[in-house]
């Protein structure tokens, strides 16, 4: 066996220490690890899919790690094995991050049937939506049959986030407009459910408003399907209307399970998967191509001088790439 080598057996029996370093090795940008990854996710396939996956996002501030402490360990209680996955935008870009800096999910982060991985750091986001795509195979074979992806509302995370979860979740504050809230136009659409948080002190009228303004907005827009997404409040930090949440997801999973619905849609994500990942792989190997690189810098010299038009030279890159 080489050095990386992971026993798919060992995953599957839900080793944590197993299942941590298959996830490394998925993250990992060295192609022999990427190829080993792949034999590993192949061999472990028949064991993925017994779960349900939701994604919770929300901008920074909201309660999104306060509620996945609180929910987590609701879900544990009721006999779950919980996994908590991060894709974090700000990560590739900055170097910082949103989410996993400072010490979060403490409580949760130390039973035994939950599993927290933050974002993977270092690679563009498509290729972070698809390391957690990757992680969270690992996380349903070795066992844990409730995935939470957790994102931050801004930028593109959560487009990718809602393309790869049976179930998205937008956490919102108490107030405000969608401005105010910093919610980009369409992420209401991608809604599943809205959860007003912070419904707790004197915010609690405010978050009972908020929560008729959203469930008027949501009965205006069309949905496709069978599932009207729900408005409901809660407070993660007291711990109230956790279990409502849950329930409206079992409300859901049972809906669709009888529909077929759940199947279906990761049918549909997993083609709309594939054909990313082609866009993705004929760029790299071009990219990667000895004879891109060598003529790459000329050919960018020749557009930035408008000698080539850009058509032109993205037309020589690609004939090189395949040659
Ligand atoms: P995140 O950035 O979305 O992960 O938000 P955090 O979970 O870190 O919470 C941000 C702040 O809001 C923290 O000070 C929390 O204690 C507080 N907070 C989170 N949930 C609630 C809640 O339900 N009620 C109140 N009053 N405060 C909360």
């Amino acid at each position: 066996m080489a050095m990386n080598a992971i026993d798919p057996q060992a995953i599957i029996a839900g080793q944590r220490r197993a299942l941590a370093k298959a996830i490394t090795l998925a993250e990992s940008q060295r192609p022999e690890d990427r190829e080993a990854s792949q034999t590993l996710l192949n061999a472990v396939l028949p064991h993925t899919g017994n779960s349900i996956r939701v994604g919770i996002t929300g901008v920074p501030g909201v309660g999104k790690s306060t509620f996945i402490e609180a929910f987590g360990l609701h879900l544990l209680a009721r006999g779950h094995r919980v996994a908590v996955l991060a894709v974090d935008p700000s990560s590739p870009i900055a170097g910082g991050s949103l989410l996993g800096d400072k010490t979060r999910m403490e409580q949760l982060s130390r039973q035994d049937n939950a599993f927290i991985r933050p974002s993977p750091a270092g690679s563009a986001l498509g290729g972070v939506a698809l390391k957690t795509r990757e992680s969270m195979l690992l996380c349903e074979a070795a066992g844990f049959d409730v995935i939470l992806v957790e994102t931050v509302g801004v930028g593109q995370s959560e487009h990718q986030v809602a393309a790869m979860v049976d179930f998205f979740l937008v956490l919102m504050l108490p107030g405000g407009g969608d401005e105010l809230q910093g919610i980009k136009k369409g992420i209401v659409e991608l809604a599943d459910a809205i959860v007003i948080n912070k419904a707790d002190g004197s915010s609690e009228n405010l978050a009972a408003i908020t929560q008729r303004h959203y469930a008027g907005a949501l009965s205006l827009l069309k949905h496709p399907g069978f599932w009207q997404p729900e408005v409901t409040t809660c407070s993660a930090l007291k711990n109230q209307g956790i279990d409502a949440v849950w329930r409206m997801i079992e409300s859901y999973r049972e809906q669709a399970g009888a529909r077929g619905a759940i199947d279906s849609q990761r049918a549909e994500q997993n083609l709309a998967w594939m054909r990313q990942l082609i866009d993705e792989l004929l760029r790299a190997r071009v990219r990667d191509h000895p004879a891109v690189k060598e003529a790459l810098a000329a050919l960018e010299n020749d557009v930035r001088q408008a000698v080539v038009t850009p058509l032109a030279a993205a037309s020589e890159i690609v004939r090189l790439g395949q040659s």
